[in-house]
């Protein structure tokens, strides 16, 4: 279980997407550097694939910042690279599963 929000940078103030949690079908890993979101296909489940997901078997192993993609990673501003983001007010949030 998942979900999707419209986070706000603390520092630079940037509102970007933002991906928290597996769904079902796959897990979500993060760049531990530029904090972009990759979807891998959980091996253990079985299931139609989700089309709305760019779906990989395995993570690459180098994301084109030149980090590395992470379980558990926290998300980040897209432009500063910060951790301290929170949730941007007047904004719905999606739940997956
Ligand atoms: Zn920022
Ligand atoms: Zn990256």
């Amino acid at each position: 279980m998942g979900q999707s929000y419209t986070a706000k940078c603390k520092k630079c103030g940037e509102e970007f997407e933002c991906c928290e949690g597996d769904s079902s079908m796959a897990r979500l890993i993060k760049c531990d550097m530029c904090g972009k979101d990759c979807w891998c296909r959980n091996p253990l489940r079985k299931g139609p694939a989700i089309e709305m997901l760019d779906l990989s078997e395995k993570p690459p192993a180098q994301c084109e910042c030149g980090g590395k993609f992470i379980l558990g990673a926290p998300s980040r501003c897209p432009k500063c690279r910060s951790t301290e983001i929170g949730v941007a007010l007047g904004y719905g949030v999606t739940m997956y599963d």
